[in-house]
């Protein structure tokens, strides 16, 4: 099975595209039929997390996975169909076209991965890239910003602790460990950090939203 409609979660995502990148004019019609079709499938997976409209236009989230048996899409994808006009495959639009919209539920079977790699290499292939440059400049802003982040706490941590006058016994490492213990602040928090220092990279709204 083959996954199709996911898009950009972070300014740091290369594969998946944001959807103002694959907006196209659909023949009359067609765009309804796909999107009828998409509503109808049936439930693959439901997930936790609820998604958000790229375009935040404010439609309301999905949590799950449809189906057709073949291709496997993200519930609220018939909404960027109906309501953004983004283009999928010419693959999946002739079976959105010719076959009767699936009316039996498939059981989603744990055994089943779907693929991600045709969606991948699809929009690779046929996103404009319009906002590529965008995407870019917000990165290397949010870089900025996690560095910031970094530089500030390491500052608190040295003012609060102290310095010892031995340096950091972490490998490779100069700098001069806290005052009473064998690290420095950086690597410290580095081991803490993970997660707090991605979240610059979550802001896609400015991106996105034009
Ligand atoms: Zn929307
Ligand atoms: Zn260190």
């Amino acid at each position: 099975m083959k996954v199709i409609g996911y898009w950009i979660t972070s300014l740091v995502d290369e594969e998946f595209p944001p959807p103002q990148e694959l907006v196209t004019d659909y023949v009359p019609g067609t765009r309804q039929r796909i999107a009828d079709y998409l509503d109808a499938g049936a439930t693959f997976e439901v997930y936790r997390g609820v998604s958000w409209c790229r375009f935040f236009c404010g439609h309301p989230g999905h949590c799950s996975e449809l189906t057709d048996g073949e291709w496997v899409w993200p519930a609220d994808l018939s909404h960027y169909v109906r309501d953004h006009s983004v283009r999928l495959p010419d693959a999946f639009i002739a079976d959105a076209l010719s076959k009767p919209v699936p009316a039996t539920a498939h059981c989603s079977s744990p055994s089943i991965i779907p693929d991600e790699t045709y969606w991948i290499s699809w929009c690779a292939k046929h996103r404009s890239n319009s906002l590529r440059s965008r995407i870019q400049a917000a990165r290397t802003q949010a870089d900025i910003e996690v560095q910031q982040i970094k530089a500030q706490a390491i500052a608190d941590r040295e003012r609060q602790e102290g310095l010892s006058g031995t340096t950091c016994q972490w490998l490779g490492c100069q700098n001069l460990a806290l005052a009473g213990r064998l690290i420095c602040a950086s690597c410290m928090l580095t081991a803490q950090w993970s997660g707090t220092l991605f979240e610059p990279y979550w802001d896609l709204r400015p991106v996105l939203h034009m």
